[in-house]
């Protein structure tokens, strides 16, 4: 694959640079809950700030389809930006338009331009060319750090970069890539997958690229049950999709062939009811009795995963072992969490709730990578062509 270009590649004093982040940041009473993914942004954010360039940040924020949605403003985003750094970030309180047009040519080197979410734009997730050529008339310089937005073609990922010729990726784009890289690229021998979270469904694409590269594939989650039941065990009233009880069967007789060892969870923490004060009920046996349902890993389970991943080189990790929102049933994944931690292997988590898993667990900083990008970095390990990325240059030839 081509490399990519980066932004210390380019001349960008005094430039209009406009930066494509990741702002998507949870907020709670109107106040960033999570910041991680505006931290990973500052390296990049101050790099332009110090080589005087005039910088624009563009983000997203949820799913405003289209219009101005006052709960989705990037307001909180950008004073928080603003207490990390310490300076002024001016808030445009539009996306694009006339005042964002001479906010944008008034700006000093150094300065801090924060467009307002581009999603209120009917023309961002259609990759809309009027919007492409609107962002690129203010744009001297076009940066993507967005690996989070990177599997989306839109205009402020995909659009723009084609009109302007001075493009590069920020540092956290580039920090992804080489992480998801070197995790593609490991060696079958030692290399350890964990999947679990909701359903087979989301994550089929990705098991069946990894039966291809991995030695030993680990399988929690609601996911699980769904495999237990192709192999004709019984799983009570467990959250399975009757619809994938065959795909499941498929992954399982892949695995034989392609001789992967497939560890499944051999006994079960159930609930009556899915609920945070639901009973926790221990099931020492792989069979779950009618009326109870596996809310997380049991026990044994959690030791014969922790075995296998001290063995591991190279490990990743998507989707929670159980319900870990309900603190009785947090135990298998906050120890998987723990297991990755411990273990010697360079580590990889990506997925929205398995990231949050990590973190809450207090292990983060024991994890070789953790993603920005939920969607992105499945896509990029199922093998797909980013189009965040081939709009940068990456991936073609
Ligand atoms: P990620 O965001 O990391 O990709 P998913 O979105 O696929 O993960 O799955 C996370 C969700 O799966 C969580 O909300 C969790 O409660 C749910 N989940 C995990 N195990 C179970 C289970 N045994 N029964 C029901 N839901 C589960
Ligand atoms: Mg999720």
């Amino acid at each position: 694959m081509s490399e990519m270009t980066l932004i210390d590649g380019l001349p960008i004093k005094g430039k209009r640079t406009l930066i494509r982040v990741d702002f998507n940041v949870p907020l709670k009473d109107g106040q960033v809950a999570d910041d991680s993914r505006i931290r990973a942004a500052l390296p990049t954010i101050k790099y332009a700030v110090d080589a005087g360039a005039r910088v624009i940040l563009v983000s997203h924020l949820g799913r405003p389809k289209g219009q101005p949605d006052p709960k989705l403003t990037l307001a909180p985003a950008g004073a928080h930006l603003a207490g990390l750094l310490g300076r002024e970030v001016i808030l445009a309180d539009e996306p694009i338009g006339d005042g964002v047009s001479h906010l944008a040519h008034g700006l000093r080197d150094g300065q801090i331009l924060l467009l307002e979410n581009i999603r209120f734009h009917p023309g961002e997730t259609k990759n809309d060319e009027g919007l492409s050529r609107a962002l690129a008339q203010i744009t001297e310089v076009y940066i993507n750090d967005a690996f989070g937005a990177a599997h989306r073609a839109h205009a402020s990922t995909a659009g723009i970069a084609a009109l302007i010729r001075e493009r590069a990726a920020g540092f956290l784009m580039a920090q992804e890539v080489k992480a998801l890289s070197r995790l593609v690229n490991a060696p079958r021998d030692g290399f350890v997958a964990i999947l679990g979270g909701a359903k087979v469904s989301d994550k089929i694409k990705v098991i069946e690229r990894l039966l291809g590269k991995v030695e030993a594939l680990i399988i929690g989650g609601a996911m699980a049950y769904t495999f237990l039941a192709a192999k004709g065990q019984r799983v009570g009233a467990s959250k399975i999709e009757e619809g994938h009880i065959d795909t499941a069967r498929r992954v399982l007789k892949m695995a034989a062939e392609a001789g992967v060892e497939v560890l499944l969870p051999v006994d079960h923490a159930c609930a009556r009811e899915f609920s945070a004060d639901a009973k926790r009920v221990l099931v020492h046996d792989v069979e779950i009795p009618d009326g109870m349902m596996g809310l997380d890993i049991g026990e044994q389970t959690i030791a014969a995963f922790q075995r296998r991943l001290e063995r591991a080189k190279t490990i990743f990790w998507n989707g929670p072992m159980g319900v870990f929102e309900f603190d009785a049933f947090a135990l298998g994944t906050r120890q998987v969490a723990a297991a990755v931690a411990d273990a010697s292997a360079f580590s990889v988590v990506g997925g929205g709730d398995s990231v949050r898993a990590v973190k809450e667990s207090g292990r983060a900083d024991d994890i070789s990578h953790i993603s920005t990008g939920g969607g992105a970095s499945l896509e990029f390990i199922e093998g797909q062509a980013l189009p965040g990325l081939l709009a940068l240059g990456y991936g073609r030839g």
